[in-house]
């Protein structure tokens, strides 16, 4: 009697953990020639299953930014018998529109920092926060640094990555070095605090910016994030100069407003340089040559050429230039969203490819990332009833600040339609002319379409 309670109290142990045991270094163990220690069961591994198959179709969302946070609500909402993983690595949601006011506090870190958790629970889908490794598109299985997990449709929402390798090829201690000193903030991570911190104990110099070639994350924004930081330095003193190069040949969108704001509000402060290519960048000398010349810099935003988020590349949706289209992002049906082999697989928001030969790419915008993810919600809700959905078409709305004393913005408006050719049409609205009145639409912008991905 007292072996088996001895016998079984040993078994006990071993099945909760083991963890003496098991961590106990023998001289196996230190030559290597043992097996790995075993780990409690609830830390996940890669190879371990993260969520069994269950009874009914999973849809697996890659990506909890702007269009996969929208996706996961509508999902539930529209197909209510499907179950939905969100799978995402930041804790928590951090919204870049509005962060370019967030770097000059017109707007405290809490205005743009939103609960993955409470808006998970409230709609009953599942959030996951962990890094999302591999995408096994022939086994339909999302490998997960915490397991692995099958889906029967599969929304991809990666965002964007830095292409720095278009500047520094494969080396990697230029691009670590260039994205730790001078970051681009432009994608939800430390480095908009990096950022924030560098403006705020800057005391004077030239600050250069470089602008990534279109297509780009949010093409107006690097314009207002000059006109805010300009905005700082006139109004704290700040003996600062802002060098724009610009790969484009002029301002765009919007660029009457912003042209104006350059020169009656920041004349001396903001130098605008069109068709500044860069060639070559150098971190550490703090030094960067670009086809409309070589310049030094205090302190700079070095920003890449962008691409669709590492995450597109690694499920295959992203094809090699070619036939007229830059590659570098996912080639999706333009009006239904789904990758061009594998209909069980779409991409929403800034990682979409060419759409349309009259205007190529949707604006990598987080209101059409909103748009699209309502969409794809509403196609995958169509096809599980048993019919076939019929397309919609986002649009677009974006508003940016360019004064703070007062404050004052202007912005541009985007409408689709698909014409008799069957392509999809785009019209464009530029706003240029500088208002306060804009910056209560701004907020209300920002406020509707936050309570549409968080209340
Ligand atoms: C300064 C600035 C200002 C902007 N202003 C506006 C504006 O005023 N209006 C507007 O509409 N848009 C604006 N935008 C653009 C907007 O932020 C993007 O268009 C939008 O975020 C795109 O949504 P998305 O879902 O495609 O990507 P994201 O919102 O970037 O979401 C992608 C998510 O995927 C996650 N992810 C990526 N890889 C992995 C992985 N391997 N594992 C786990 N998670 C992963 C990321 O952490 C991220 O949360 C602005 C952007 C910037 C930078």
């Amino acid at each position: 009697m007292t072996q088996d309670i001895h016998g079984s109290r040993r078994q006990f142990l071993a099945a909760a953990g083991g963890l003496a045991a098991a961590t106990v270094i023998t001289p196996a163990l230190a030559q290597g020639t043992a097996a790995a220690p075993s780990l409690p069961p609830l830390i996940g591994r890669s190879t371990d299953t993260l969520i069994p198959r269950g009874k009914v179709p999973r849809v697996v969302i890659c990506g909890g930014g702007w269009g996969g946070v929208t996706a996961a609500k509508y999902l539930r909402q529209y197909a209510p018998h499907l179950e939905v993983v969100l799978l995402e690595r930041n804790p928590v949601f951090f919204s870049c529109p509005m962060s370019n006011k967030w770097l000059v506090d017109v707007v405290d870190t809490a205005y743009l920092t939103h609960d993955y958790l409470a808006v998970s629970e409230k709609y009953g889908y599942r959030f996951i926060q962990t890094e999302i490794l591999e995408i096994e598109r022939d086994r339909k299985r999302v490998i997960t640094a915490a397991g692995a997990l099958d889906y029967h449709y599969l929304i991809l929402s990666p965002g964007i990555r830095y292409n720095y390798e278009a500047w520094f090829g494969n080396d990697r201690r230029m691009a670590e070095a260039t994205k730790a000193r001078f970051p681009a903030a432009y994608i939800p991570s430390a480095e908009h605090f990096r950022l924030k911190q560098s403006l705020q104990d800057f005391k004077g110099g030239t600050l250069v910016m470089t602008l990534p070639p279109p297509p780009q994350r949010c093409p107006p924004s690097p314009y207002e994030r000059a006109c805010l930081i300009a905005s700082m330095f006139k109004h704290k003193n700040i003996p600062g100069r802002i060098l724009i190069l610009d790969h484009k040949d002029g301002v765009r969108p919007i660029g009457p407003g912003f042209r104006s704001a350059f020169e009656e509000l920041y004349k001396d402060i903001i130098t605008y340089v069109p068709n500044a290519h860069v060639q070559e960048v150098d971190p550490f000398r703090k030094h960067i040559k670009t086809a409309a010349g070589d310049f030094d810099f205090d302190h700079a935003i070095l920003m890449a050429p962008h691409q669709a988020g590492d995450l597109a590349w690694k499920a295959g949706v992203v094809p090699q230039a070619g036939q007229g289209k830059p590659g570098g992002w996912a080639d999706v049906d333009p009006l239904f969203l789904h990758d061009r082999n594998d209909k069980d697989v779409y991409v929403i928001g800034d990682a979409v490819g060419f759409v349309s030969p009259q205007f190529a790419f949707y604006p990598k915008a987080g209101h059409v990332a909103n748009r699209q993810a309502r969409i794809v919600a509403r196609y995958i809700a169509e096809r599980e009833a048993g019919r076939t959905p019929d397309f919609a078409l986002p649009d677009n709305l974006c508003f940016m600040m360019v004064n703070t004393q007062p404050q004052e913005g202007i912005s541009v408006q985007f409408d689709y339609k698909v014409n008799d050719q069957g392509i999809i049409e785009q019209r464009q609205m530029d706003f240029n002319e500088r208002s306060p009145a804009t910056i209560p639409e701004d907020f209300n912008w920002a406020r509707l379409i936050y309570e549409d991905l968080f209340s």
